[in-house]
């Protein structure tokens, strides 16, 4: 099988070990131990040319910088080393420590994400996403209670003795489709991406409503194209902040004239393969090599 960036990977997430205080306490401090920092949205990483690097010190050498962070997660094992992500957000600024720059740099993960291994991706990923959920969860939303890291960071319960109530992190699922009719697919470009780059069409999934009608109701609301044949491609983590991006492919009967919801859309177009194939003397470009966006125009293109 073939994984998405930021899935697939080595990681062993070890559940079983996240409610053994005794074992987590030993790993925590063991010298092979490999700490993953991040600081607010930003991931450490050391670049090399065209690659990238996940810096994740032992704590043998780099144990100090537990000092600095919140409680640290556990995210499980590599190659039975246990990895714990540490959130360093409550530095001001990383650049005042030069024991810690001079390990990496802390940068946005999706400037990296497709130059990184598989095995880095996913830890990056599974690293930001839950320091993220902790960042943005420490009220209970049922009582307003502060709330409390348990489970080794994957859980968090609420303060008040009344309530108690236990929080899980969030993944919030949304749907990502590739229409096509024929030779043509269907895209479309939001007014804030990056100028001609134009991408599959994409929403979040509402309560009370099943994958695929979802996907038909986004190509419906933005594009005013019905659609049949909705079939599951893959899926992929998409921590920005907290999102599982669920992958399709559907037909349309024909490259029927848009009808562009431009609250959604700066606009929608069909493109042909050649027209694709063209794109970069028009000023245009597909998604970054990371997103499943991208991984489903390809194998489109790909296919005969
Ligand atoms: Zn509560």
């Amino acid at each position: 099988m073939k994984f998405n960036i930021y899935s697939g990977g080595i990681l062993d997430r070890a559940a079983e070990r996240r409610n053994d205080a005794e074992w987590l306490a030993a790993q925590l401090v063991h010298p092979a131990t490999r700490l993953v920092p991040v600081w607010r949205t930003q991931n450490l990483v050391r670049r090399d040319g065209t690659t990238a690097h996940a810096v994740r010190p032992h704590y043998a050498t780099a144990g100090w910088l537990t000092e600095l962070g919140a409680a640290p997660i556990f995210l499980g094992l590599v190659e039975g080393v246990a990895h714990f992500a540490l959130d360093l957000s409550r530095l001001a600024d990383p650049a005042v420590l030069p024991e810690l720059t001079a390990l990496g740099e802390f940068v946005e993960l999706r400037e990296v994400g497709a130059l990184l291994s598989q095995n880095d991706g996913v830890l990056l990923a599974y690293a930001r996403g839950l320091i993220h959920w902790h960042r943005t969860h420490g009220f209970c939303p049922r009582c307003g209670a502060p709330t409390a890291s348990r489970q080794a960071g994957h859980i968090r319960q609420c303060t008040s003795a009344d309530c108690a109530t236990e929080h899980y992190p969030r993944t919030d699922p949304a749907v990502i489709v590739l229409v096509s009719s024929g030779e043509h697919c269907l895209l479309g470009r939001q007014a804030r991406w990056r100028p001609g780059m134009f991408s599959t069409l994409a929403g979040f999934v509402e309560p009370g409503e099943s994958l695929e009608e979802a996907v038909a109701r986004e190509v419906m609301e933005e594009a005013g194209v019905a659609i049949s044949r909705i079939r599951y491609h893959s899926s992929q983590p998409w921590p920005f902040p907290s999102s599982l991006m669920v992958g399709f492919m559907a037909d349309a009967e024909a490259p029927v004239p848009l009808r562009v919801d431009q609250t959604e859309l700066e606009t929608a177009e069909w493109f042909s393969r050649a027209d694709i194939a063209g794109f970069a003397e028009r000023g245009r470009s597909l998604p970054n090599r990371d997103s499943i966006a991208r991984r489903l125009i390809e194998d489109w293109l790909a296919k005969d």
